[in-house]
């Protein structure tokens, strides 16, 4: 690589690495100043029914603009965040500002879709967590019975116990959780059994080249059977063509999330979708 480039393999070498360096400095410095300075933002994907295209879902995803119209990918920044420490203060960050979106829109009367927010394992598994969260329901005043956690499998790692006591507590107060990107972690199928869920988010990986390809299908056909059998409510994200939504149809009316929809949107762009309730669907709008 670098090296076979040319006689001093090595400075080649060392310059990438500092450009690796310095741009995860100053991706750190920059996303401390943006959590101190309220730079980051909530879009919210909507999740609807495949029947009529009711809303029944928003999906509360992180933005951070490091720079006017640059935005830096929550894929990149979050396992950032959860190296350098920033992943509690971060997470307490998104359900304060997610619940008070969630009010905000209650009080304009739109109480019929629930609100999904995503939690990284450092987060769920702080000591802290059920306690900084009932505070921001408290705060906000939303309604915990419209709140869904999005864990992933990762989450479900290690001791089971205390994670059986905080979904208890989550349940008490109303609060769902599902398993997002769902079939793509290091988990096995046992959590399913130990573990009182209420949903299943198929990871959109399993819809490539779906409905043509037959593996593919076999294995979103069988997690919706699944997650039909065990009584889990079931969402397939990743939508993006009108053969996929045929497919899903033809195996039960799962709930759907993708770009054939809808992108994630600002708040203020979701008012008018609040209004009517539902998106077009295509081929019968
Ligand atoms: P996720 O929770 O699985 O969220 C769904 C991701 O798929 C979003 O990416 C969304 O924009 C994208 N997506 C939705 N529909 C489609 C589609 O039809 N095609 C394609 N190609 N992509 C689609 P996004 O917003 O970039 O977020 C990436 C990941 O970052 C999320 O995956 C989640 O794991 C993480 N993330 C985002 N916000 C938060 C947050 O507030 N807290 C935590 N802990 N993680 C977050
Ligand atoms: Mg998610
Ligand atoms: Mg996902
Ligand atoms: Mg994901």
């Amino acid at each position: 690589r670098a090296k076979a480039r040319g006689g001093n393999g090595y400075s080649f070498a060392s310059e990438d690495l500092d450009r690796d360096f310095a741009r995860r400095m100053n991706l750190e410095v920059g996303l401390r100043k943006a959590l101190e300075e309220d730079q980051l933002l909530l879009y919210y994907q909507p999740i609807l029914e495949l029947r009529e295209g009711r809303l029944v879902g928003l999906e509360a995803l992180l933005r951070w603009s490091e720079a006017p119209g640059r935005f830096v990918p929550p894929d990149e920044f979050i396992p950032l965040a959860e190296e350098i420490g920033l992943i509690q203060p971060l997470g307490a960050w998104v359900f304060r500002n997610a619940l008070k979106q969630l009010r905000s829109w209650e009080d304009k009367g739109f109480r019929d879709f629930t609100l999904c927010v995503n939690v990284s394992p450092l987060q769920i598994r702080d000591p802290h967590f059920p306690e900084s969260l009932e505070e921001a329901l408290r705060e906000t005043g939303a309604n915990p019975k419209r709140l869904v956690l999005e864990i992933t499998e990762q989450c479900l790692l290690g001791e089971r116990a205390p994670l059986r006591e905080l979904f208890l507590r989550l349940h008490r107060l109303g609060i769902r959780v599902y398993i997002d990107d769902f079939g793509t972690g290091y988990s096995s199928l046992s959590y399913l059994k130990d573990f009182a869920l209420d949903g299943l988010k198929v990871d959109r990986s399993f819809l490539q080249g779906v409905p043509e390809n037959q593996r593919n299908r076999s294995l979103v056909e069988a997690m919706l059977a699944m997650a039909r059998g065990l009584g889990l409510e079931s969402v397939v994200e990743g939508v993006e063509e009108e053969g996929q939504m045929d497919l899903l149809r033809r195996l039960g009316y799962p709930q759907v999330q993708g770009f054939l929809f809808s992108r994630p949107l600002p708040a203020e762009s979701l008012e008018s979708l609040l209004q009517k309730g539902r998106i077009p669907l295509p081929g019968r709008a």
